[in-house]
């Protein structure tokens, strides 16, 4: 079973295709991924061809011509963005992926990846033509992924990198007298403000524009998702020499879970009242943040990540610190996960991953190494 898709804009633009080092786009590299995927693998291979639309100006007249009339066959489809198409057909019918992409900011929404590296092809080009090689794609931390993710919605929103991260970088506070987020935390927004199209900061609560209160100290994010289907929920900055208490009620300096009942649905049901405290503070050998259970009635759990997977949970001990590195996750109550996300908008990263000529510095392959 050798059906395959392919990502064409990606394979049209490999430098590692003939002509070798030349940026292109050529429609000509496709031709020969094609014709060599169906010399080894069959002429019958089905092989189904997806394109950004930006493709379409991109490539010289001639080119144009052909993709305009493959598309009117049918024979290949132009999206916005080809990558979501491609892993949705490649996921329905257990598709090859042709693509040097890892699709690190698909991870979450597809866990099939993982799980089937053998279905995701690189290519090599020498004298004698083009040679398959696995892409290497493997399971990732969280980190990888949810930094992946930041820079596609960088992208995809078109949001000015320098305002956001203004935004991101102040404390704020919703003063709307009828807010219940102005009413549970009047000090300071623990949670993220929302942006609105005009990029003010907005509260999470009632929408109402936030009054600024002074610069954070240097921020890691906290991120809070359904342990289940690591769906994400909700993200918390966690500032250098700050505590925050994660649990259900009402916390003095923390975040109540209970808040948000409804998205956290029955993860939250073991989550206990004042559950687990987290800091992020300088330490001997830089900063890091530290885990202590504070004695909930059913547990936190780490999870240590061993380059390949995540081990199984262990569980702390109550009162004790624990160091968590940059890619482990903790579990509270079986239900909640937590990570410190490698969303950490620091402005110089951003700069320069967003700042370069034309906007293709912020393409993820760029990153993907
Ligand atoms: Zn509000």
């Amino acid at each position: 079973m050798w059906d395959a898709i392919v990502d064409v804009a990606n394979v049209c633009h490999s430098e590692d295709l003939y002509p070798l080092g030349a940026k292109g786009p050529y429609l000509d590299r496709l031709d020969a991924v094609v014709t060599a995927w169906r010399a080894s693998h069959g002429a019958d291979a089905r092989i189904e061809l997806v394109a950004d639309k930006a493709l379409l100006h991109a490539v010289d007249a001639a080119d144009k011509r052909t993709i305009q009339r493959m598309v009117a066959r049918r024979e290949m489809s132009l999206r916005p963005v080809a990558d979501t198409l491609v892993l949705d057909r490649a996921h329905e019918d257990a598709l090859h992926v042709l693509s040097g992409d890892h699709f690190l900011d698909f991870r979450r929404l597809h866990p099939w990846i993982d799980r089937h590296p053998q279905r995701f092809h690189y290519w090599a080009q020498d004298a004698d033509g083009v040679r398959f090689v696995p892409r290497g794609i493997k399971a990732e931390h969280h980190q990888r992924i949810s930094r992946a993710e930041e820079i596609k919605e960088f992208r995809e929103k078109r949001l000015d990198p320098v305002r956001h991260l203004e935004i991101m970088n102040t404390r704020w506070r919703c003063v709307d007298a009828v807010c219940l987020y102005a009413r549970m935390w009047a000090g300071q927004l623990p949670v993220w403000p929302r942006v609105d199209a005009g990029a003010r900061a907005v509260c999470p609560g009632c929408a109402g524009e936030l009054e600024p209160l002074g610069e954070r100290r240097q921020t890691r994010q906290v991120s809070l998702s359904d342990h289940a289907d690591g769906h994400s929920i909700e993200r918390v900055p966690l500032e250098l020499g700050t505590n925050l208490v994660l649990g259900r009620g009402r916390i003095v300096n923390g975040y109540n879970l209970g808040s948000r009942q409804q998205r956290f649905g029955d993860a939250v049901r073991y989550v206990s009242r004042q559950h687990v405290l987290l800091r992020f503070e300088h330490g001997r050998a830089g900063e890091h943040v530290v885990a202590v259970d504070l004695g909930s009635s059913n547990g936190t759990e780490i999870e240590r990540w061993n380059g390949v997977g995540y081990e199984p949970g262990r569980r702390l001990t109550v009162d004790a610190e624990v160091v968590l590195t940059a890619s482990d996750r903790l579990v509270l109550g079986g239900g909640v996960r937590v990570e410190v996300s490698g969303r950490h908008f620091n402005a110089d990263d951003l700069r320069r991953e967003s700042g370069d000529a034309g906007g293709q510095a912020t393409r993820l392959r760029d990153i993907d190494g």
